[in-house]
């Protein structure tokens, strides 16, 4: 920021309603991390509670070349929302009102600081469904969702974000206030612009309004867990599942080092055989759902699992949730630090995925925990460590180099939910090829030609 900062920051001050830019300590201690390792501390903090504020906010920033950080509810994994250039940190949690659920239109409103879960469960209400479900969702903001474009178990058959976007209401750079897309299930108005600003990390503009697609509800749910006694079989398995035909509306894998962490925080006496298992979910009308769960369960049994255990219904289907939301938690018990990954491999991959994984733990001798979307082959790979352990900043980081390279060779991605932030930067030019980059640079400047976005960031 240029020369005296508080007196600037003071004058902006004065040009928003009372209480909507702080300077306190508090304040910018408060919003100048999220939940990676890195923190910076912004000069100010601005909670407007209106977009007409966000443009104020923007039009000044531009002006004195202030740098701005959009942040949402700071549930991000990657340092995205970290104010590396200091400036000011933009806060839409105060913007956290639903405009409207329209059950006719099937179509939801809201504005960018709606936390995620309060949303699904308006909607719910109504029997309709909003599907993305990033594990973060009881705590993370919607338009933090969009800027990340953010996924989880249910979008291996329902999609990503970006595919229940409609339209946004974006303060760009400059201040001004743009409507992109709208809110028919279908547009072809022009460029795609809402799949642009989804999933840009608050480098090309600011959301401040979502208007996103509803779909019906389903009726009824089941799901089937499965314990296996070796990776590569839970591999097969899930190739089977696809083979036959299902397109469960999540699939999901953890490997051994995840389920001793499990078994260890909350006494399951029936992962103690396991290997590895599987959660394979159905929905749909409660009929059919039991008709495809029975063909599944017989599939199951025909590969010698440890264990099969089968739930009907919202109640005992969330039961058998439980245990995968313990993952995370129980990996943290361990004592040791999570270097939590969302790498992508083609879904043919999974199977040479945890057999690499397993070389790199004893290469590098560290634990390597796998768990994850393996319907979408995005696995959460997280590498484990202690800071005391030696030489270990080398060792994590070749570790992170050669699964990133060897990803990219599959043609997989570096990320398939978290996104670039910071955490990833360094592997930036390796994901993206030289012409690929350039076409960001050139995007990036023409919506932020002063660079006051999120500066710091991969662009
Ligand atoms: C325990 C845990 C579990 C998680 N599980 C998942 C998961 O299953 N799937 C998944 O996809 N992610 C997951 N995440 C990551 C994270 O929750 C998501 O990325 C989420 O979308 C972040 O939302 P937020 O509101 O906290 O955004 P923030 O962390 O505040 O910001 C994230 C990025 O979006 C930008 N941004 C935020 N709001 C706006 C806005 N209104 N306009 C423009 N830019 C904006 C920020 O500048 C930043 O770059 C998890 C995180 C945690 C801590």
């Amino acid at each position: 920021m240029k020369s005296d900062p508080t007196r600037r920051l003071r004058q902006l001050q004065k040009l928003l309603p009372p209480g909507e830019l702080r300077l306190d300590l508090a304040a910018r201690q408060e919003n100048a991390g999220d939940k990676w390792f890195a923190s910076h501390l912004p000069e100010a903090v601005a909670l407007p509670r209106g977009t007409a504020s966000v443009s104020r906010v923007l039009r000044f920033a531009e002006q004195h070349r202030i740098p701005v950080t959009a942040r949402g509810a700071g549930y991000g994994y990657v340092g995205g929302c970290v104010p590396v250039r200091g400036g000011i940190v933009l806060s839409l949690a105060r913007m956290n009102r639903i405009k409207e659920i329209h059950a006719g239109d099937f179509v939801a409103v809201a504005q960018a600081g709606v936390i995620l879960q309060t949303l699904q469960d308006a909607v719910e209400k109504k029997r309709l469904y909003y599907p993305p479900d990033p594990a973060s969702r009881a705590d993370c903001s919607v338009g933090g969702t969009v800027a990340t474009n953010a996924g989880g178990p249910r979008c291996l058959k329902y999609g990503v974000t970006r595919d229940y976007v409609l339209g946004l209401q974006v303060v760009m750079a400059d201040g001004a206030i743009v409507s992109l897309g709208g809110r028919t299930h279908k547009n072809k108005t022009g460029f795609d612009l809402t799949r642009l600003l989804t999933g840009s990390e608050g480098l090309l503009g600011v959301v401040t309004e979502v208007t996103l697609k509803l779909i019906p509800l389903p009726p009824f749910r089941a799901l089937l867990v499965v314990g296996f006694d070796s990776m590569k079989a839970a591999a097969r398995a899930i190739r089977e599942i696809f083979h036959h035909g299902f397109l469960p509306c999540a699939l999901e894998v953890a490997d051994k080092f995840t389920l001793d962490a499990v078994r260890r925080r909350t006494g399951s006496r029936r992962l103690r055989h396991s290997r590895a298992l599987i959660m394979v979910e159905l929905d749909g009308q409660e009929k059919s759902v039991r008709g495809e769960m029975r063909t599944l369960e017989k599939l199951a049994r025909g590969w010698h699992p440890v264990f099969v255990e089968r739930a009907y219904g919202n109640a005992r289907c969330e039961e058998l949730w439980e245990l995968r939301r313990e993952f995370s938690f129980a990996l943290r018990d361990t004592g040791l630090i999570k270097l939590n990954q969302d790498i992508v491999v083609p879904r043919s991959r999974l199977e040479d995925l945890f057999q690499f994984t397993a070389r790199l733990q004893k290469r590098f001798d560290l634990p390597i925990a796998c768990f994850g979307h393996a319907g979408d082959g995005n696995i959460h790979v997280n590498v484990m460590y202690d800071k005391n352990w030696p030489g270990i900043q080398a060792r994590t980081r070749a570790t992170l180099d050669e699964l990133f390279r060897q990803i990219l060779a599959w043609d997989g991605v570096i990320t398939g939910e978290h996104g670039i932030g910071l955490a990833k930067k360094r592997w930036w030019p390796l994901a993206a090829s030289r012409q690929l980059r350039a076409l960001h640079q050139r995007i990036k400047q023409s919506l932020d030609p002063k660079r006051i976005l999120n500066p710091g960031k991969f662009v």
